[in-house]
């Protein structure tokens, strides 16, 4: 059997929707009715998509083995004549039936099946099976073969058999005719330059998606099996094309957009420089110059701002901030949660209120009336900076001299939201952007998944950290690390301790939580132990977390609403109950809470057994890795590119075919071709991405 390595992709693809399927017969009439619906699914729209679906894999059926000669674990084609069937009812009721060729019987049996599956394993009915051969009970067989009656002579298949990515109610069969339909109707088709596909050794598309779709027997199977055939890379190519294109299109859209020219004035940055009590990292420098130059731009800054936990990315929205307001415009910073929300505010009033910088300060624990006043300011545009939750984005607040929009954890807004932060100043004007996310996405992710952005990274720690000493205990060790909750809290330290996540509901987690929180609490008597959790009122919340920052708690026990952006640089002390359930990204978010102060921090994390393989490869990289970038990079390994976090919530569609890890030689003669077909032959470039993404290039937008 052929497998082909990408199948993650193409799980990502579908996505159902019953009123798409009702609307989608009438979109693409001449199917069979509810047939569209369900290749709407597969993201096929119209007869063009069916040829741009690729088989995840091909099943060889041009060869017959005999059955005396297949080993056990091959999966082969054979062909024999049935002997006799029965449906026997012990050792539960399946259908069996023995047949034989020329070189030995076979058994085939199935536990499921339909009478029609009867009539065809009729005595002396000539079949071609195929399957996966084991040695049974009965000698050798077939448990649940495919299987074809046949006539005597019958000529076997040309081609590798394609299976495709499917969806229920729709045949590998009928999939197969659809498709094969509309290739023998496609003409040349080229789109490619001639001395692009020279250089790249790239065959032409009719010729490529026929390799694809019907493989003669000849063909280099292994090299399709492993999607790096001349054809695979042909495709590959093109779509990366396709996406460079796209980006570079909503580049040039960005760049003829008109935005506040904010000058580098060095007015208030240069004040707030002289006050603090740290001197900037390298990185952050660099960072700051980045944007400093794109706000000084007439037209709309859109960047990422990418650095590890406690990289220090805080204080670089800062400077941003103050450039907006020392030319006398205003500046607003949305975090996704109220304890994140409500760190920044305080951090930024102890920063810039002795420079006389006022802040309007926006959460949903604030009652309306408390906000009216502010809000009217903001309305009026006499107050510069707004720090808030979703709150920022409600209707009644107007933010009309709006110049620079930050989001911090950007990956945890929804494209609508991060666009109705943008949409808040006056008259339609496009502020700057600035999103800040310590989920590091690696560069190459970046650059082709996410729509048109400019990335600054923040790839050095601040001095003066200490690494923080993982550990992996099992969970029968529990009172031993209670007891160095003890030892922690009476050196004067404070601890977290995470609550282990039940993702199946809400209601259990929190059930989950405040158990933890009892026998923590009876457990460790003398100490002060609090307990935060997502069903919390904001308030309550943010309550608790001021009071273990102020050091009036020693331990805190939490869900993951601690995961993002806490600083409590006393607490040295991490437990993970269950840490086998987190992701790898959440797991690096949580450790990244301790080891922010001098001393030694350690991260504890409890595993129960049985351990499944992806979790223990999670672990084996969390405790050998500090990097957030390598983390994240071995997590595209584990877990492939469609399940990164961010990636999926982009609203960006994700390369289908072309692997960022395995296809990287490809993307920068994309980038180039991209330049010159825009430039040269833009009909050609339109023509490409109608082929790739008919209507839905407007996703790449947002
Ligand atoms: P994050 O990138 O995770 O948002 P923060 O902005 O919260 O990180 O910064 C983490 C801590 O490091 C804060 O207490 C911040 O004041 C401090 N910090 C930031 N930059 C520096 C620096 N250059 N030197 C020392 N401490 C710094
Ligand atoms: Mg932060």
């Amino acid at each position: 059997m052929v497998r082909i390595g990408h199948g993650a992709d193409a799980l990502n693809r579908a996505v159902p929707d019953a009123t798409a399927a009702a609307s989608a017969d009438a979109a693409w009439p001449g199917l069979p009715p509810g047939l569209a619906g369900r290749l709407a699914k597969l993201d096929i729209r119209r007869p063009a998509d069916l040829l741009l679906h690729l088989p995840l894999r091909y099943e060889d059926e041009t060869r017959l083995t005999p059955i005396a000669t297949a080993r056990e674990g091959d999966t082969v084609q054979v062909e024999a004549e049935v002997v006799s069937s029965e449906v026997s009812l012990r050792p539960r009721r399946q259908l069996v039936a023995r047949l034989r060729d020329q070189s030995g019987p076979l058994v085939a049996r199935w536990l499921n099946f339909y009478p029609s599956l009867q009539k065809q394993l009729a005595p002396g009915a000539r079949l071609r099976l195929f399957g996966e051969v084991r040695s049974g009970f009965f000698g050798d067989e077939m448990v649940h073969p495919r299987l074809r009656r046949i006539e005597p002579g019958e000529p076997l298949p040309e081609a590798l058999t394609p299976v495709y990515p499917t969806t229920a109610g729709l045949a590998q069969s009928a999939l197969r005719k659809l498709i094969g339909r509309e290739l023998d109707r496609l003409r040349d088709d080229e789109l490619l330059p001639v001395g692009v596909r020279e250089v790249l050794g790239l065959p032409a598309f009719a010729e490529a998606l026929a390799m694809l779709h019907r493989p003669p027997p000849d063909c280099d199977a292994e090299a399709l099996a492993a999607g790096d055939h001349p054809a695979w890379r042909r495709i590959k190519f093109e779509e990366l094309l396709v996406q460079q294109i796209s980006l570079r299109r909503a580049y040039n859209a960005r760049r003829a957009k008109r935005a506040p020219a904010l000058a580098a004035r060095q007015e208030l940055t240069a004040a707030l420089g002289a006050r603090l009590p740290f001197a900037l990292t390298g990185a952050q420098r660099r960072a700051v110059a980045e944007i400093a130059a794109d706000l000084a731009a007439p037209h709309p800054m859109q960047r990422l701002l990418q650095g590890d936990v406690g990289s220090g990315k805080t204080i670089v929205a800062a400077l941003a901030m103050l450039q907006a307001v020392e030319n006398g415009y205003q500046a607003a910073l949305m975090a996704p949660t109220e304890i994140l929300a409500g760190q920044h505010y305080a951090k930024l009033r102890a920063w810039l209120e002795p420079l006389g910088i006022e802040i309007a300060w926006l959460a949903g624990s604030r009652t309306k009336r408390e906000r009216a006043a502010e809000m009217a300011r903001l309305a009026a545009g006499e107050l510069p900076l707004a720090v808030g939750t979703h709150a920022l984005i409600e209707d009644p607040v107007a933010l009309p001299r709006l110049a620079l929009a930050v989001v911090d954890e950007q990956h945890r807004f929804g494209v609508r939201q991060r666009l109705a932060l943008r949409e808040k100043a006056a008259g339609g004007a496009s502020p700057h952007m600035l999103m800040m996310s310590a989920t590091p996405i690696p560069r190459t992710l970046a650059m082709t998944h996410y729509a048109d952005l400019d990335v600054s990274v923040l790839d050095e720690l601040p001095p003066g950290r200490t690494p923080v000493v993982t550990k992996l205990v099992a969970d029968g060790r529990r009172d031993e690390v209670i007891a160095r909750i003890r030892d922690a809290c009476a050196g004067g330290r404070q601890a977290y301790w995470v609550c282990p996540l039940v993702e199946e509901s809400e209601t259990l987690q929190l059930k989950a939580a405040e158990e933890t929180f009892a026998t923590l609490a009876s457990a460790l008597a003398g100490l002060r132990v609090g307990l935060v959790h997502g069903r919390l009122k904001p308030a309550e919340k943010s309550a608790t977390m001021v009071a273990f920052a102020a050091g009036e708690l020693d331990v805190l026990v939490a869900t993951t609403v601690i995961e993002v952006g806490v600083d409590v640089p006393n607490a040295s002390l991490m437990v993970i109950e269950h840490a086998e359930r987190f992701g790898l990204a959440q797991l690096h978010q949580l450790r990244g809470r301790v080891g922010r102060g001098r001393t030694e921090s350690v991260c504890i994390l409890l595993y129960a057994r049985p351990l499944s393989e992806t979790a223990r490869a999670r672990l084996k990289v969390i405790y050998e890795h500090a990097d957030g970038f390598v983390i994240a990079r071995e997590d595209l390994h584990i877990r492939g590119p469609g399940e990164f976090v961010g990636a999926r919530q982009s609203g960006v569609p994700l390369l289908r075919h072309a692997n960022l890890e395995t296809d990287g030689d490809l993307i920068e003669p994309a980038r180039v071709l991209a330049e010159h077909l825009l430039s040269e032959a833009p009909a050609t470039a339109e023509r490409l991405v109608e082929r790739w993404l008919g209507g839905r290039e407007g996703l790449l937008r947002a």
